[in-house]
């Protein structure tokens, strides 16, 4: 199979491309096996808000140690996706991340967590009342774990992901726009999902400081974004003078390379310490 390169350079072995290999079929089981024995992990990226330069949240992203051959999360996602295996693997993200939830408000920091979930646990049909009763049990993190759906998977199945999303929101789960301008989707949809946030796809922020183009698109996104009572977040920034250009362009919040790549749960805890960022705050971004 072929590699892309990944995180840190490493080539990532490509298991989905391969639908019927040998190889394939080993690696769900072990993925099964890692779903059991906690061979999974989960790394965190902060979210800084753009006026205050504060960490307001983070987003949970799956990583598969351990494995000679590493596999990158989407990866990873389509395997799970394609065997079923994503509805214990999404489950499992959930109560990892509300037991990080409740470390981090032990060491005084009220971070909103972000999770991002398949098309396919919206299908579902008790996915909103386990959802439900796991928030139950974690009163101190009401409206504090945020959704991620991707626009490109909610047009999979319109209706029902509208229907499952009304219900978790209703239920107190913000929702955010995942990869937003990187698919064909329809804004007469996106307008009707019960979504407080927009994440711009890392395609359109990469360049930003020299495309022209690619300024107007984002510039035109934040502003419509906000009209439509969005809070905006850009993907991908990497450095200042990105950060900068969003800035002036009124986005609200950046997540990228130029803070942090994802880290692991520990180390996390030590770059929010060094980052002096004050603790007493209890704005949820
Ligand atoms: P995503 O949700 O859009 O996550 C952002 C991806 O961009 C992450 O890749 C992150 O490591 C990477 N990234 C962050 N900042 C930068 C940057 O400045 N530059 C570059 N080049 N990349 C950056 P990752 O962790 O490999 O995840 C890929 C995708 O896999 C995610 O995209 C998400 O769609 C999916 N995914 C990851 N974890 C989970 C999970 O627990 N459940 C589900 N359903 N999907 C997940
Ligand atoms: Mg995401
Ligand atoms: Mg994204
Ligand atoms: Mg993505």
């Amino acid at each position: 199979a072929e590699g892309s390169a990944g995180e840190r350079g490493i080539a990532y072995y490509q298991p989905a491309r391969d639908s019927y290999s040998a190889d394939r079929l080993t690696l769900v089981s072990e993925l099964r096996q890692a779903l059991a024995n906690d061979g999974l992990a989960l790394f965190m990226q902060p979210k800084q808000c753009l006026k205050t330069n504060r960490i307001v949240g983070l987003e949970a992203l799956i990583r598969w140690p351990g494995r000679a051959q590493p596999i990158a999360a989407d990866e990873t996602i389509n395997l799970a996706e394609q065997t079923g295996l994503i509805r214990p693997l999404t489950r499992w993200v959930l109560e990892q991340v509300l037991e990080m939830r409740s470390q981090l408000l032990d060491r005084g920091w009220p971070l909103s967590i972000s999770v991002n979930v398949s098309p396919n646990n919206l299908r579902e049909p008790d996915f909103p009342i386990f959802v439900q009763r796991l928030m139950d049990r974690y009163p101190n993190h009401q409206g504090a774990i945020i959704f991620e759906v991707t626009e490109t998977s909610m047009m999979q199945d319109p209706a029902n992901s509208l229907k499952a999303l009304n219900s978790l929101n209703a239920s107190g789960i913000p929702v955010s726009i995942d990869d937003f301008g990187s698919g064909y989707s329809s804004l007469s949809y996106i307008k009707q999902l019960p979504a407080s946030e927009i994440k711009i796809d890392r395609s359109l922020v990469t360049e930003l400081a020299t495309e022209a183009e690619d300024r107007v698109i984002v510039q035109t996104t934040i502003e419509m974004c906000h009209s439509l009572g969005y809070r905006v977040v850009a993907e991908g920034v990497e450095d200042h003078g990105t950060a900068d250009l969003l800035r002036e362009m009124g986005c609200d919040m950046i997540q990228g390379y130029l803070l942090t790549p994802p880290l692991p749960f520990g180390e996390l805890l030590e770059w929010l310490n060094q980052s002096n960022q004050p603790q007493d705050h209890r704005r949820l971004g």
